[in-house]
């Protein structure tokens, strides 16, 4: 990265600007930076500390970090192994998932917040001279030059800078402000429902996690953080207001149905600015790419959060796309024929999860939400009565469609 200076406006190259230090963006800058290509990671917040990101990093990402030759580091991070995915549907107790058989090195879904990861992963890229982090700069717009896109505008603390780029990749999540000014068109799948996000304590004497709990057209996500619990209490869509209007003591009432161990604290819960919403959307673009530029994660196909893959999907979006750019990228600006490559690569398994993650919200939370009674799906009776098929969920979940390997070399003359 070089930068020459200018009056007003800061200018720099580099071969690679991702915008967006996500999942997606920071393996993808990891991965570049150490097969020696210059890549600048873009991200506009101050650090990663954010409570509403997802926790689950799967036995797919872990394989990835055993490729890597991190694994044994990257578990050594505080974390909870879960083996079995469980839930209760009414006064059931249903298992649907079990990991332990899978062919992968960790045979579990590690429960990490995820800002611990993305400081892992930056932890690592940083040892390359090629990686660039750059905190609290904001893409605002792409820079075009003969309908080719060659950089990206941004902002940091007032400054305004122009980062030239033989290849801009957006990583900058479901609201992508990229995607928006390239004018990409998104097919917007849909979502019956939102998520209130709530902190509580967690006393050791309280159960173990679930998947989830449900009754009376209610649905409660319970995520063990340690010392607090990361509730996700699944609501219809734009009904956070009518909520609201029923008071705070009756969104307690409800906790305490779905979740009675909590009873004895929910007075925690004392005001509407401790309950975040989340408005869940399902969409990808028709199109992740044009001359110079490439959506990659959320912002070419923002996920639902059933099964909490969105995480791993964007890391396999990142994986394939070191994969295929750091040779090109080595050799010079990228054509938009392998732009499409990636494209072609991960839409397969993209649109795969996201018809999974649909029939999931119409089938059964839909009606969850709608109180419509639910009997037991056949599945998921097939899975209590026969424990082996419990391999065929964890499959999905643990480790996706057509996952992805580490096929970019580490450039050792890069190392620092
Ligand atoms: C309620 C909810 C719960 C979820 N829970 C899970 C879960 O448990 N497990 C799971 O796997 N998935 C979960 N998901 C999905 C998951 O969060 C996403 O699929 C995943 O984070 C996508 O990663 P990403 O890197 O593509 O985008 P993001 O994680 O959205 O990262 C985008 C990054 O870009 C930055 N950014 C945005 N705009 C700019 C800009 N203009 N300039 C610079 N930086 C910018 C943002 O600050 C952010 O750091 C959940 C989603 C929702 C809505």
């Amino acid at each position: 990265m070089s930068s020459p200076a200018s009056s007003d406006v800061e200018r720099i190259n580099t071969q690679c600007c991702i915008v967006g230090g996500g999942p997606a963006g920071m393996m993808l800058g990891f991965l570049l930076a150490r097969a020696g290509v210059d890549a600048t990671v873009l991200e506009k917040h101050r650090d990663f500390l954010r409570d509403f990101r997802g926790d689950t990093i799967h036995p797919s990402t872990m394989q990835l970090m055993h490729e890597l030759g991190l694994l044994d580091e990257f578990l050594k991070r505080p974390h909870n192994e879960v083996r079995e995915l469980e839930g209760q549907i009414g006064d059931t107790r249903v298992t649907i998932a079990d990991f332990t058989h899978l062919p992968t090195k960790s045979k579990f879904i590690a429960f990490m917040p995820q800002w611990d990861f993305l400081d892992f992963v930056a932890e690592h890229a940083k040892r390359f001279p090629t990686f660039h982090l750059m905190m609290e700069t904001e893409g605002v717009d792409i820079i075009e030059d003969a309908g080719i896109v060659v950089g990206v505008r941004a902002k940091s603390h007032e400054r305004a800078l122009e980062i030239g780029a033989d290849l801009v990749v957006a990583t900058d999540g479901r609201h992508s402000t990229m995607r928006a000014r390239a004018g990409f068109q998104s097919e917007n799948i849909g979502a019956p429902m939102d998520v209130l996000w709530i902190r509580i304590s967690r006393r050791t004497s309280d159960p173990g996690q679930t998947f989830g709990h449900t009754r009376g057209g209610r649905f409660l996500i319970a995520l063990d953080r340690g010392d607090y619990w990361q509730l996700a209490f699944i609501i219809r869509k734009g009904s956070f207001e009518e909520i609201q209007q029923r008071g705070i003591e009756a969104f307690h009432r409800d906790l305490a149905m779905l979740a009675p161990y909590l009873s004895d604290r929910l007075g925690e819960i004392s005001d509407w600015n401790q309950v975040s919403l989340l408005s869940v959307a399902v969409d990808r673009l028709r199109s992740w790419c044009c001359p110079g530029l490439l959506c990659i994660g959320d912002c070419a196909h923002a996920m639902s959060p059933v099964g909490g893959v969105g995480i791993n999907l964007a890391i396999q979006d990142a994986v394939a796309a070191a994969n295929t750019l750091a040779p090109r990228l080595r050799a010079g600006r990228v054509g938009l024929e392998t732009l499409r490559e990636v494209q072609r690569r991960r839409e397969f398994p993209t649109k795969m999860t996201q018809w999974l993650q649909v029939q999931i919200q119409n089938r059964f939370i839909g009606r969850v939400l709608d109180n419509q009674p639910i009997a037991l799906p056949l599945f998921v009776r097939l899975l209590q009565r026969w424990p082996i098929l419990r391999r065929l969920p964890a499959r999905v979940i643990g480790m996706g469609f057509r996952p992805e390997h580490i096929r970019t070399p580490e450039a050792s003359a890069a190392r620092a």
